[in-house]
């Protein structure tokens, strides 16, 4: 005889699950903030998705909490902590502008999955609070890749520009 689960509790773990990649998130961005200075476009759109980030997170929260719960501490530290070797290993690279934003558009992507999921879990278990919640956040997280998507080119050549001339800086 194998053990159920109800959708009720694949969508407890999940939001928890979800809760950590935003903790992730919110140090990778920050992280990527703190370090960019030639590149203001990008940061003032990194730090306007911080703050949404932080929304994201306790929508999370209220969801988790209704449904008897907290978030997980393990977890979270755990998406703390790949965000913090993440942002370490772009100190060394030359071209660290280029690299996080493609590695920011990459996250976006699995923020997306994850909310398409969470929607479709929090429909099977019939709750609409959840559903709406992970909307307001998926909503987010499309604008943001879209935007990163539609900037890339503009990152890439104003670094190619930077890194051709000895006077400017280019990796941050
Ligand atoms: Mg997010
Ligand atoms: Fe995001």
């Amino acid at each position: 005889m194998s053990t159920t689960q109800h959708p009720q509790e694949n969508l407890l773990d999940w939001l928890r699950d979800a809760h950590a990649m935003e903790q992730q998130a919110e140090t990778m961005l920050s992280s990527q903030s703190s370090r960019l200075e030639h590149y203001p476009v990008l940061k003032a759109r990194i730090d306007q998705h911080i703050q949404e980030t932080r929304g994201q997170q306790e929508r999370l929260e209220t969801c988790i909490k209704r449904l008897g719960s907290s978030p997980s501490t393990i977890k979270d530290i755990g998406g703390k902590l790949m965000a913090m070797a993440q942002g370490v290993s772009g100190m060394v690279m030359g071209d660290e502008v280029v690299k996080g934003a493609m590695s920011g558009y990459v996250f976006e992507h699995m923020e997306i999955a994850s909310y398409t999921i969470l929607i479709s879990a929090a429909k099977a278990a019939g709750d609409m609070q959840t559903q709406q919640a992970c909307e307001q956040n998926l909503r987010e997280e499309v604008a943001m890749a879209e935007w990163l998507l539609q900037h890339l080119p503009e990152v890439t050549q104003a670094f190619l520009a930077r890194a051709a001339n000895p006077d400017t800086e280019a990796k941050r």
